[in-house]
């Protein structure tokens, strides 16, 4: 990269930052988990059943199971009364034939015995002797329906149809799926690994009392958190002081164990931030500024071959810099196809100003007015990037687009879901 010494003059478009990063991360490997741990993470190959889903026409209700030809006749002044040659309970088939005049008493999801073409509820049925089991009679008032409160064979799948595609996310329902389908294992990508490494040395870690000029390292369990949340296993490095050999040291371990690597702090070009440098020196750095606010300050580049990401020390800049450029490379390595969270248009509850062309990632909240059920955003009191409340708090980024201009109480604006799943449908 030329050097300029205007740190801003090679500022990019959150756009083109984005193009460049997705063009930069590659798919994990696969790895097969049991089904129910892919919760959340999409297939990396399709799943086909062995088996016919159902297997086997069963019974919807509890109740008997007849020939509908022998309930034809059926009405309230002249019931049809048949016998109870057997029954079907959980786990328990009626191996036998049923004649004509003949029922079976059947739980719900039995096997239809052969020949049988419909099954009539139990609460309409009148017992006339007996426990309702073998041995008994029971009439019927109404006639049935060929096919009713039975479930065919295959309704769901044939055996060899593809149950689910590759791409499709596991849902807990599909995780049922799966089970049914035969699959005890799924394909999938491995969570990508992402090293997290926090550099200064005002740092302390949190559990200690920091003393005077030290605070506590906040972005590290922010962006473990983060990492997690979108689906990634993420790994604590620790903390590197401001000395370029301990900071290479750490850095370059964390390229080597892992998918990916994420610093905060030591990223603005003041006097101690060696972390591009190093990049540049060791690697690749494709840019350095992003034209946004909160969290310009954003690196990124290759070290051997493992993206590299420095964010901004500020608490917000760091996590906002990890929701909009980190997590969708998280989710591109997954294999998701939705990779970003979802937008909205909300009107803005006051004025907002803006005097910089740089794009603003306000803190903010959205709800929807209980009166007129439209969607009102207000932007927390305070854009300090030190402070965390307000994310925490909030529950989406009001977008103030580039260039100059603010926005009047009363506009539209955008704002962009934090809360919500990618692929939300608003
Ligand atoms: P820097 O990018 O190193 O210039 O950091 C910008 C601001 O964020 C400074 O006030 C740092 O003290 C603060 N900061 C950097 N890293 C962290 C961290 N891990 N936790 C909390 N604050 C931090
Ligand atoms: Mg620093």
């Amino acid at each position: 990269m030329a050097q300029n010494n205007n740190p801003d003059a090679h500022m990019i478009l959150v756009e083109e930052a984005l193009d460049i990063i997705m063009g930069h991360v590659a798919e994990t490997p696969v790895e097969e988990v049991v089904s129910w741990r892919a919760v959340g993470r999409p297939l990396a190959r399709d799943v086909a059943t062995d088996i016919d889903l159902a297997p086997f026409a069963n019974s919807a209700m509890d109740g008997y199971a007849v020939h509908a030809r022998d309930l034809a006749e059926a009405d309230d002044g002249h019931p049809v009364v048949l016998e109870v040659v057997g029954h079907e309970a959980a786990g328990h088939v009626f191996e036998g034939s049923v004649g004509e005049g003949q029922t079976v008493r059947i739980m719900t999801g039995a096997p239809v015995p052969e020949g049988i073409d419909a099954v009539v509820k139990y609460e309409i049925v009148e017992v006339l002797d007996g426990d309702g089991n073998e041995g008994s009679h029971v009439a019927f008032r109404k006639p049935a329906c060929v096919g009713e409160n039975i479930r065919e064979a295959g309704l769901e799948a044939r055996r060899g149809d593809v149950v689910m595609r590759a791409g499709e996310v596991v849902t807990p329902a599909g995780a049922g799926l799966l089970a049914n389908a035969g699959a005890h294992t799924v394909a999938v990508h491995r969570a990508p690994r992402v090293g997290i490494i926090s550099l200064g040395t005002e740092l302390v870690d949190g559990s200690v009392v920091p003393a005077r000029g030290q605070i506590r390292d906040v972005n590290a369990p922010a962006l473990m958190a983060s990492a997690c949340d979108a689906g990634a296993e993420p790994t604590l490095y620790g903390i590197a002081p401001d000395d370029e050999d301990r900071i290479c040291e750490l850095v370059r371990r964390a390229a080597r164990e892992c998918d990916v690597v994420v610093t905060s702090g030591g990223a603005s070009a003041g006097d101690y931030d060696y972390v591009t440098a190093l990049v540049q020196r060791e690697g690749e750095v494709l840019f350095d500024r992003i034209s946004m606010r909160p969290g310009k300050a954003v690196t990124f580049g290759m070290l051997d071959g493992t993206p590299f990401f420095g964010l901004s020390g500020n608490p917000a800049g760091a996590f906002i810099g990890f929701e909009l450029f980190v997590r969708p490379a998280i989710r591109k390595m997954l294999g998701h196809s939705e990779l970003f969270r979802p937008v909205q248009t909300a009107r803005v509850t006051h004025d907002v100003k803006k005097r910089q062309a740089r794009r603003f990632y306000n803190r903010a909240r959205v709800e929807r007015d209980a009166q007129t059920g439209e969607l009102e955003v207000t932007q927390a009191p305070t854009q300090n990037s030190a402070m965390l409340v307000d994310l925490h708090r909030g529950n989406c980024l009001l977008v103030m687009p580039d260039g100059e201009g603010g926005a009047q109480a009363g506009d539209e604006v955008s704002v962009l879901r934090y809360d919500l799943p990618e692929g939300t449908v608003l």
